[in-house]
């Protein structure tokens, strides 16, 4: 027998701390009740013809601009297991609802290589694929074998290989074609168990320098990679926010020619003919880290990261990413693309 709650204050389930409420929830646990709820009577009614129905995981990557009037479906799915296994590599299958670090903890744990520089985001593995997340020179496109998922709308089960994903940065066809429709309920990866450590990426290597470690193992790279984080990202716990609010823009070797021009010292990562470049950076010339109003700002060590002080509602956010995205352009002429899911 499955059961929706009524009227449920998201305000336990979202990192920013706004206080909304949604109309319905469902706790999903198991993937059996996925066919009850698609037998709910009055179902159609209550999420708007399939149209209102919002999959949650840990909401750290959603801002609530209002009361969700529809169903939130909380993901709870769990399990981690092995689907194959040989010398070189490992299978693993993770329910959507695990949490992504627990994830990360069972495979270094291990000895298997693949996101350990992916320690400590928030989430869960089922919304890893979603926007591909990504840090420290890795991103879950580089190890997702394929997604297992349940089309709301058609009531479908669907298998989608890692190239059928579109992945992209901080991209992918579950925030496009699939958006909304497509409830991921398993991720299946690839790790390896031969050493491939990712060191590339600034302040890796020195944090392990400072551990007196040459020749570190997984499980090092992940206390590494979990102690920088500690020391730049405030901890939702303790203050409320969604990690990057904007993607680093891309742009032409035309536009970043003209902008070295405009803003010498200005950086950018190569990436074949286009240069991505720090939206925090941006940010911060146009005045913004450490900005205050009320409620609401800019975290004083990564402008990236917008914070909720105490009481702020999600339009109070909204709007400082607003201003922030017309002073940027401005400054720059470059437009910010929020990577927060607004809501
Ligand atoms: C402090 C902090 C640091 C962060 N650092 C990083 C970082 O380094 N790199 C990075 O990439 N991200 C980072 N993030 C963002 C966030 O952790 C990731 O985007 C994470 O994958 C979101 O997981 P979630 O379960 O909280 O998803 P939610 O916020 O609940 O959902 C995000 C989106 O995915 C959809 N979704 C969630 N689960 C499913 C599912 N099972 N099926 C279909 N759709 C689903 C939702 O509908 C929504 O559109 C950070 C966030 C915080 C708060």
């Amino acid at each position: 027998m499955i059961r929706l709650h009524t009227n449920v204050s998201l305000l336990p389930y979202n990192t920013f701390g706004v206080d909304v409420s949604a109309s319905y929830l469902f706790y999903l646990n198991q993937l059996a009740d996925l066919d009850n709820f698609m037998e709910i009577p009055g179902l159609r009614e209550m999420s708007g013809n399939l149209k209102r129905i919002l999959v949650l995981g840990q909401g750290s990557n959603i801002l609530f601009t209002g009361d969700y009037e529809g169903i939130v479906i909380k993901n709870e799915i769990g399990g981690i297991r092995i689907i194959e296994e040989d010398d070189s590599s490992v299978i693993v299958e993770a329910g959507a609802g695990v949490i992504w670090n627990d994830l990360v903890d069972y495979a270094v744990s291990r000895g298997w290589w693949g996101i350990e520089n992916l320690a400590l985001i928030p989430g869960t593995a089922g919304a890893a694929p979603v926007q591909n997340i990504g840090a420290y020179g890795v991103e879950a496109a580089d190890v997702i074998v394929r997604v297992t998922a349940f089309n709301l709308e058609t009531g479908q089960w669907l298998v989608l290989e890692n190239s059928d994903c579109g992945f992209g940065y901080r991209d992918s066809i579950f925030k496009r074609s699939l958006k909304n429709k497509a409830l991921i309920c398993s991720v299946i990866f690839r790790l390896s168990k031969r050493a491939e450590p990712r060191l590339e990426y600034s302040g890796v290597r020195e944090e392990l320098d400072k551990r007196g470690i040459s020749n570190p193992s997984a499980s090092d790279i992940a206390e590494a990679v979990t102690a920088i984080r500690r020391s730049k990202l405030p901890d939702p716990a303790l203050l409320g926010n969604a990690g990057s609010f904007f993607k680093n823009p891309t742009v032409s070797e035309a536009v970043w020619l003209r902008l070295k021009g405009d803003h010498p010292g200005i950086p950018a990562h190569r990436q074949g003919d286009l240069y991505k470049i720090p939206a925090g950076w941006l940010i911060e010339k146009a005045g913004w880290k450490g900005y205050r109003s009320g409620n609401v700002g800019c975290y004083e060590r990564q402008s990236l990261i917008l914070v909720n002080y105490g009481n702020a509602t999600g339009r109070e956010i909204l709007d400082l990413s607003d201003r922030i995205t017309e002073s940027v352009y401005l400054m720059f002429e470059i437009n910010l693309e929020k990577e927060v899911n607004v809501i």
